[in-house]
């Protein structure tokens, strides 16, 4: 095993530095010598390490102390041999890179330590959520589009404190406990564990707010009512999704702000049924017009239309209205309305009707069950 560097000539200090001399080397190294200032470079991979390994040691008093007494061997590895004064067991060196503190780096290597890291520190971005909100459409909204005024509530960032959660002239400060980590070690005496746990200053944040906004208690966010203008294109179907960018909630610590969507809810038309963009819809006629022809006048969403009846006409035999239907929500053009006919007989017929009728019967004797259902009796 190599021999290690001296912690203070790593650091570049001297013996007696300061705690705040530690900590500006420490920063000044680090930003030089981090693996994402200097990709694929692997001596300032190893120089990193190092540099890393000595701040922790020499920014704990206690673990100074000890190496100011011991040198390398009060930790239990180091020179390779000779007396160890401290065991430390299966204490790893090698875990330091992940506990080194990237807030005070000021952010600029967030991305290095990963996930874990970052969900344990509640000061990093937290995007806002998608808002959902539900509108009724009538039956003529869905063909004419609609534009109308929404009354919502969201989370906006707090106007008082541009969003920060202090007052205005305060800033958070670095947690002193954790220097901004959110994570201590476990220690036991002044044994150092390296188990990480959440910092119980600041609740793992890795900032103290002394002087939260009194507007949002720190939040950086408040609730707001917003009336806010929408479009509803027509054409819009039940359960259509209309987003409004950057209306949801705001994100915090800078996290993007959501979006809003409104779900539309279609009422049903009493008359028309709509399957895509068409409508269907049963319409009676009389007998006489089944079988003489006849034009008569349809309901559509667009007011009454002339339908002609041709002769010869069967119960539930269905035309096409042709751009009667629904509009494409997407494109031009709109759907088709389509009709099917219901055969109605006479209600109460007369004497004179009921004689004429038996007149009609003689005069068409044929089966109209022996037409439909030949192929079963052949088969
Ligand atoms: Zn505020
Ligand atoms: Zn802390």
């Amino acid at each position: 095993m190599a021999t290690k560097r001296d912690y203070y000539e790593v650091m570049q200090l001297h013996k007696g530095a300061s705690d705040k001399d530690i900590k500006a080397a420490y920063r000044k190294l680090a930003r030089k010598y981090h693996p994402d200032v200097n990709p694929g470079d692997t001596n300032a991979e190893a120089r990193f390490k190092e540099i890393s390994e000595a701040y922790q040691v020499l920014s704990d008093p206690q673990k100074r102390a000890m190496y100011d007494r011991f040198g390398h061997q009060a930790f239990g590895r180091g020179n390779g041999g000779g007396q160890q004064a401290w065991d430390f067991g299966n204490f790893d060196f090698s875990q330091f890179g992940r506990h080194i503190n990237v807030d005070d780096l000021g952010g600029m290597f967030g991305s290095f330590f990963g996930g874990q890291q970052r969900a344990a520190n509640m000061r990093q971005p937290i995007d806002g959520s998608d808002l959902q909100y539900t509108i009724d459409l009538s039956f003529q909204d869905v063909l004419n589009g609609l534009n109308t005024r929404l009354m919502i509530q969201h989370d906006a960032v707090c106007e008082h404190c541009s969003g920060k959660g202090a007052e205005p002239g305060h800033d958070l400060e670095i947690c002193p406990n954790c220097q901004g980590s959110g994570q201590v070690r476990m220690s036991s005496g002044f044994i150092n564990l390296g188990i990480p746990q959440t910092c119980p200053q600041c609740h793992g944040a890795g900032r103290l707010n002394s002087y939260p906004c009194r507007q949002c208690h720190g939040q950086g966010t408040q609730q707001q009512t917003e009336r806010i203008s929408v479009k509803i294109p027509a054409g819009a179907e039940n359960g259509s999704k209309v987003r409004v960018a950057g209306k949801g909630n705001a994100g915090r610590n800078g996290g993007k702000t959501g979006d809003l969507y409104i779900i539309t809810r279609v009422q049903n038309h009493p008359i028309f049924e709509r399957r895509g963009d068409n409508l269907y819809c049963d319409v009676p006629i009389t007998m006489s017009e089944a079988v003489l022809g006849a034009r008569i006048n349809v309901p559509t969403p667009f007011g009454e239309a002339s339908m002609a009846i041709p002769p010869g006409t069967q119960s539930g035999q269905t035309f096409r209205l042709r751009g009667k239907g629904i509009p494409h929500l997407k494109g031009v053009g709109r759907g088709d309305q389509f009709v099917t006919v219901k055969v109605m007989t006479p209600q109460n017929p007369d004497t004179r009707t009921m004689e004429l009728f038996r007149e009609i019967a003689r005069l068409n004797p044929k089966d109209p069950r022996e037409l439909a259902f030949a192929a079963s009796q052949s088969g």
